[in-house]
């Protein structure tokens, strides 16, 4: 008798490439073998289909998600109206409305593979809504996705006397790290403060740090050395990571490289967000027109955990999107130029295990036995041919659970 809950036989298996049965025990792997000779309740053949630990969505607002158009449309694209637009928004916002669209698009996601998310949500305006209402579902959806809350001061934590205190309140209520927005602070004193205040509190209330950091094509906006030198000094390495860091991609190589030893010192995480990145910034060039993307190829050839988010579905900052991991990463391969066919298996692991490396749980990640039996299995027989083909999820199973979404 075997105690297999369900069986995924004959699966390609990521990343070896040899063809294995998965049996899985309630919510854990049981074992992996060419075969399993034993039966279980449910059974899927993958017919020799990838099998994948699952897509990790390292960066994304879920607050602001499946907004766009209220109370207007972004017609300049930048970030700046953007920010301005769910400035409007925002006011509006209650906890059924924030829950509503962020299960609306974990639900998407999850269709898709999407099974442990990190989002952001806006700490800046005094009731807390977006927070709260995230912090819910968060609890809510635990057992078929996992989802990390970041306290995210959105305009700025000394842009108004309130927001150093509602940041503090986040932390009580339960946010799992804690963000920061250094270039939009009123001064560059600010942002620097900004910053260290963020480690501080990380290092008080034991929180991981997430700053978007840098999110500019503005050459001088030099946060991310502010952040490596704070991971140096107090040792936090991979519970560090800097979101964006789009003024990378405009900084001269000679600063550039002297940045990136201080990088490799800090061993922080770096997050890109292509498909925002490629469209929000830029705006103010003529040509050339710069791409407005850190440097994530370097970054990778560096040895530094890169990971790609969506960032932004359908709201005042992006008007398009679909939850797709694929899609980001398939934009991010052509915006960073990564076509090898080494690079092009790198973008795939910047939307599976370099996120959840980012978020801290590899110990909960992977196609092992003992690990939670959370997988993929793509249309597709490699990595390289579910990119280029943006391969279709046709199971999805987290946590031993055999997920039932309707796809979009
Ligand atoms: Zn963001």
């Amino acid at each position: 008798m075997s105690d297999f809950t369900l069986i995924l036989r004959r699966a390609r298996r990521y990343p070896q490439g040899d063809i294995v049965d998965i049996g899985v025990e309630g919510t854990r792997i049981g074992a992996i073998a060419p075969h399993l000779p034993t039966s279980a309740p449910t059974e899927l053949d993958a017919a020799e289909n990838l099998v994948s630990p699952p897509f990790v969505e390292s960066h994304i607002h879920l607050d602001s998600a499946l907004t766009a158009g209220e109370p207007r449309w972004n017609e300049s694209g930048t970030l700046f109206e953007g920010i301005q637009i769910w400035g409007e928004r925002k006011k509006s916002l209650s906890i059924e409305d924030v829950k509503r669209r962020a299960l609306e698009t974990l639900q998407q996601q999850a269709a898709q593979g999407v099974l442990w998310v990190r989002t952001h949500a806006d700490v800046s305006e005094p009731t807390l809504t977006a927070l709260k209402a995230l912090l819910e579902v968060r609890d809510s959806v635990a057992d078929w996705m996992r989802v990390q809350v970041v306290a995210f001061p959105q305009d700025g934590i000394y842009s108004h006397p309130k927001n150093l205190e509602l940041l503090r309140e986040s932390i009580a209520l339960g946010a799992d790290a804690i963000g920061g927005i250094p270039h939009y602070e009123l001064t560059r004193e600010d942002g620097v403060t900004s910053v260290e205040t963020v480690f501080e509190l990380a290092e008080t209330f034991d929180r991981l740090v997430d700053i978007h950091c840098d999110e500019i094509d503005d050459e001088q906006s030099r946060f991310l050395e502010v952040m490596a030198a704070c991971t140096i000094r107090r040792d936090l390495g991979s519970r560090v990571t800097a979101s964006h860091t789009t003024a990378m991609g405009s900084y001269n190589n000679a600063y550039a490289q002297k940045l990136m030893g201080f990088l490799q010192r800090a061993r922080l995480n770096l997050i890109a967000n292509p498909l925002i990145n490629i469209t929000l910034q830029g705006r103010t060039d003529s040509y050339p027109k710069r791409r407005g993307i850190t440097r994530v190829k370097e970054l990778w050839q560096q040895g530094l955990n890169v990971s790609f988010g969506h960032d932004c579905i359908c709201d005042p900052w992006y008007s398009l999107g679909t939850g797709n991991m694929l899609d980001v990463a398939w934009m991010g391969l052509h915006v960073c130029q990564m076509t090898g066919r080494a690079e092009i298996d790198a973008c795939y692991e910047m939307v599976t295990t370099n996120g959840a490396k980012t978020l801290n749980v590899e110990n909960e990640y992977g196609l092992e036995i003992g690990k939670p039996a959370s997988f993929v299995v793509l249309e597709a027989i490699d990595p390289f041919d579910a990119l280029r083909r943006r391969a279709r999820a046709k199971w999805v199973v987290s946590q031993g659970k055999q997920l039932t979404f309707d796809s979009t």
